[in-house]
């Protein structure tokens, strides 16, 4: 497995769009550099003509983290596997690949990272820029499997680092946001390929938040959905499994994962947006469509699946014992406000982890996640969970919508003065700035 070599190319520009449709930028230039001597050569040109420098990964972000007027450079020539190290149990990858061709090369070589979120379009480096999570008791997000980074810094300095090597930029730079340098390859720990076994089963929002604490507990990966204006849940358990395989038939995958989670989910959305009044009614049925399944697969088959109904989102990390309260208090607000919501609302968990900005820095934590499918309006229905959020203690997702700035932030981060002062060493001219980073980080 290696990258192919192609030469960097410089195009025209053209308006970038977020895959939401909610962000959208128009950069000055772009380029589609295919190695990291050219991504330190671009660098080092924009800022000889001053243009800020922004890498995007597939836009899959919700705020506009990765949006520029300067210099736009593109991963699209930045991808493939640069080795495998079965000693090391390692993988060393361009930043631009995305996850479904890392998890499938991992999969060939029988190999497979640990933990993943749910789905898997993103870039490498994009979506551990921003702390991209799944749910885990023991495992953490994907940044926190990346043993090594590489990234070119404002001056074009190419800089591994590594608990080893550059320890103070590796604590920080593994959820670096875009905003200390480019990164371009990323060494990700991996293990023998496992099997997961999936246990979906609908269950009423009265028992999973009274036994919230088993469930998580019992299970090496557990998350729920809560479907508003009902007392309806459905929850998912993942634990590894000595197998046999036992994937979902294809009749039962394409009913559960296309027709009621992607297609008839498109309708329903769409019903909803033209004619709100319908949604409770609508929500009662639907909650109720999902029945219960069990599957055996290989991981990211277990945790990632298809997700084509475009939407907008909001998460919020919470203290992990606060989850249950502040979810009864979103629902008792729904309850109480003329807001009518199509899309459940996902709880997932994290263990405590070590970088400077994870969303679960120190701390275990739960996520809360709501949804607005697109083009209806979520501002209201946002700023009064992002309310609740915010009284719990809350950390916004880097990118999803939030409206936190860099004072609410440096209080909900112990270490956001580390992550601040390595910046102004790395980044003094604010070469990888841009409106949002200028709004989060000061
Ligand atoms: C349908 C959908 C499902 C999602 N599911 C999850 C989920 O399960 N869990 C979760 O936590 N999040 C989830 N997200 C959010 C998503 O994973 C993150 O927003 C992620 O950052 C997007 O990755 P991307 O490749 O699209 O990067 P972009 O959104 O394009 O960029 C994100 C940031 O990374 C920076 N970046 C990209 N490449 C580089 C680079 N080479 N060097 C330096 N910086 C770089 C960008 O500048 C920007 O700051 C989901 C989003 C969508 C739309």
């Amino acid at each position: 497995m290696s990258t192919t070599s192609t030469t960097s190319r410089t195009s025209r520009t053209s308006t970038w769009r977020n895959w939401a449709g909610n962000v959208s930028a128009r950069p000055a230039r772009e380029v589609s550099p295919a190695s990291a001597e050219e991504v330190a050569d671009a660098v080092r040109r924009a800022a000889e003509d001053g243009l800020r420098v922004k890498t995007a990964g597939t836009g899959h972000s919700f705020t506009a983290i990765a949006a520029t007027d300067g210099l736009l450079i593109r991963p699209d020539l930045l991808t493939g596997i640069r080795r495998v190290d079965r000693t090391a149990m390692t993988v060393t990858v361009e930043s631009g690949t995305p996850l479904k061709r890392l998890n499938a090369a991992l999969a060939r070589e029988g190999l497979s990272l640990t933990n993943m979120g749910d789905i898997m379009e993103q870039t490498v480096a994009g979506a551990t820029s921003t702390g991209t999570h799944g749910t885990g008791r023991d495992s953490a997000s994907i940044a926190a499997q990346i043993r090594e980074l590489e990234l070119v810094t404002a001056d074009g300095t190419l800089l591994t680092c590594s608990e080893k090597e550059n320890p103070e930029v590796f604590a920080a730079a593994r959820i670096g946001l875009g905003a200390l340098g480019v990164v371009t390859a990323i060494t990700f720990a991996v293990e023998p390929l496992f099997l997961l076994s999936a246990r979906e089963e609908p269950m009423a929002f009265e028992k999973v938040t009274a036994d919230f604490d088993e469930l998580f507990a019992e299970n090496e990966h557990f998350e729920f959905y809560w479907f508003p204006h009902t007392g309806n849940c459905n929850t998912k358990r993942n634990n590894r499994s000595a197998g046999p395989a036992a994937p979902p038939g294809a009749v039962s995958a394409w009913i559960e994962d296309e027709l009621l989670s992607n297609g008839l989910f498109q309708v329903v959305n769409s019903l909803g947006r033209a004619v709100p009044a319908t949604i409770p009614a609508i929500a009662k049925v639907s909650s109720k469509a999902l029945s219960a399944r069990t599957y055996t697969d290989i991981p990211y088959k277990v945790f990632t699946s298809p997700r084509r109904v475009r939407f907008v989102e909001m998460e919020y990390a919470l203290p992990r014992e606060a989850c249950v309260a502040a979810l009864r208090e979103v629902r008792a607000m729904v309850d109480r406000s003329p807001l009518r919501v199509s899309f459940p609302v996902e709880v997932r968990t994290a263990p405590a982890d070590d970088i400077a900005l994870s969303t679960a820095s120190g701390r275990e934590s739960a996520y809360i996640a709501v949804h607005m499918y697109k083009g209806t309006p979520y501002q209201a229905y946002f700023t009064a969970v992002e309310r609740i959020m915010t009284a719990h203690g809350g950390r916004p997702h880097w990118g999803k919508v939030h409206t936190r700035d860099a004072e609410y932030l440096a209080g909900a981060y112990p270490r956001f003065g580390e992550f601040t002062a390595l910046r102004d060493r790395l980044d003094p001219d604010r070469r990888f700035a841009n409106d949002y980073l200028r709004r989060v980080l000061g």
